[in-house]
């Protein structure tokens, strides 16, 4: 899916300004609002779409990624790009929302409710993600560990709050203390966020010595955290509140981790089966055998090798395979028989062996016309426990 280019979409170039491109979104956003276009998914789909062109573009820092990376600077999952929304850019949707708000404030008397919250200037702390590698058999049992993680934590010299301690917060001068300002254009009323004091309604005069009037400080962050028997390879767990924490005492982003799995020597995993190879002598293979497997969780199963066993079949253990994360049964251990040829025979086995291609009447080199028939014969022998042959 190709998307369209920002300055595109705003039918403006690449050099305009921010008034250009401000009277540009105007005009399309009013065009296509949802309001003036009830039950139109086009209108909506362009709405959107200029809404996210201009909440990039009206950015300086992200119009820069976005001239110098193109789509691709804000891309889910992109460790590269611009850091601002956590792995999934999950602020997408919200953030173009509040974009028609600082650009419209009440023009259409909406979004009320969730206003309440932005004003304090008490943003929501970062999501972070962080890659974990797992082993199979941790991935069997599950696991409890301990990760550390480079984060954003609260000051304490301040309590986040950005003013050296036993120091005050000035009102801001501009929006005096309400955070917002209108604004008569017309026929509308704009209200924007106050750009002395970032909507906060207060400054900081004083600035802490430890975080720099932030109010946050970098920080390793050590935590416990509990896989799941069952995770996957490509699982995520979001832990609630584990992120940055917020500017001003704002809430914490999330923590996403990132699962990979390590491959193991023996098992390979398709879902919640395993998967391995084991060489069976050619003896058992011809004359049956029962054989012992290692399983995943440590302990041995009986395979049971089926007289006349050639190599390529399978034999499943049902439930010898992973738990599933989400409960049921587990999963099954699918085994394919490799039949391994004897060497470095002793005189008395190569007699053996001769005698034995003598009684079974083939003699040891078969003519053209008798391998073909024995190659047929092979495969169509080569079949799962399941009577399905092998791929
Ligand atoms: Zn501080
Ligand atoms: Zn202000």
């Amino acid at each position: 899916m190709s998307k369209r280019d920002f300055y595109e979409i705003l039918g403006v170039t690449k050099s305009a300004d921010e008034k250009t491109l401000k009277v540009a979104y105007r005009k399309l956003a009013m065009e296509y609002h949802p309001d003036r276009n009830p039950g139109d998914d086009a209108a909506e789909a362009k709405f959107k779409e200029v809404g996210e062109a201009y909440a990039i573009l009206s950015d300086a820092d992200k119009r820069a990624a976005y001239d110098r990376m193109g789509h691709a600077a804000f891309e889910q999952g992109g460790n590269g790009g611009y850091g601002g929304q956590g792995p999934f850019g999950a602020g997408g949707a919200a953030e173009f929302a509040d974009i028609f708000e600082q650009v419209f404030g009440d023009a259409f008397g909406r979004g009320g409710g969730r206003r309440g919250g932005s004003h304090t200037g008490a943003a929501r702390g970062n999501d972070l993600r962080f890659d974990l590698e797992v082993s199979l058999e941790d991935a069997f049992t599950g696991k409890e560990t301990t990760i550390t993680v480079p984060t954003a934590m609260n000051c304490e010299r301040c309590d986040g709050q950005g003013n050296e301690p036993g120091t005050e917060l000035e009102t801001c001068p501009t929006c005096h203390g309400a955070g917002r300002i209108r604004r008569s254009q017309g026929l509308f009323t704009m209200e924007q966020t106050c750009p002395q004091c970032g909507g906060r309604g207060q400054y900081v005069k004083t600035p802490c010595q430890d975080c720099d009037g932030v109010g946050r400080v970098r920080k390793n962050r050590t935590l416990t955290v509990n896989i799941p028997a069952g995770v996957e390879d490509g699982t995520r767990i979001r832990l609630a509140g584990e992120g940055e924490a917020g500017a001003r005492g704002g809430p914490r982003g999330d923590l996403y981790l990132f699962l990979s799995a390590k491959p193991h020597e023996l098992f390979e995993r398709d879902g919640p089966n395993l998967y391995c190879r084991t060489p069976a002598s050619m003896v058992s293979a011809a004359l049956g055998a029962t054989i012992e497997v290692p399983t995943i969780d440590g302990g041995k199963a009986e395979l049971k090798i089926p007289a006349g066993a050639q190599t390529g079949r399978r034999m499943r253990l049902r439930g010898k395979g992973m738990p599933r994360l989400r409960g049921g049964p587990r999963g099954d251990m699918v085994i394919e028989l490799f039949v391994e040829t004897p060497r470095n025979l002793c005189d008395r086995q190569k007699e053996l062996l001769k005698e034995f291609c003598s009684l079974s009447g083939e003699g040891c080199n078969p003519d053209s016309d008798g391998f073909f028939h024995k190659v047929k014969q092979f495969w169509n022998d080569v079949t799962t426990d399941d009577g399905r042959p092998n791929a």
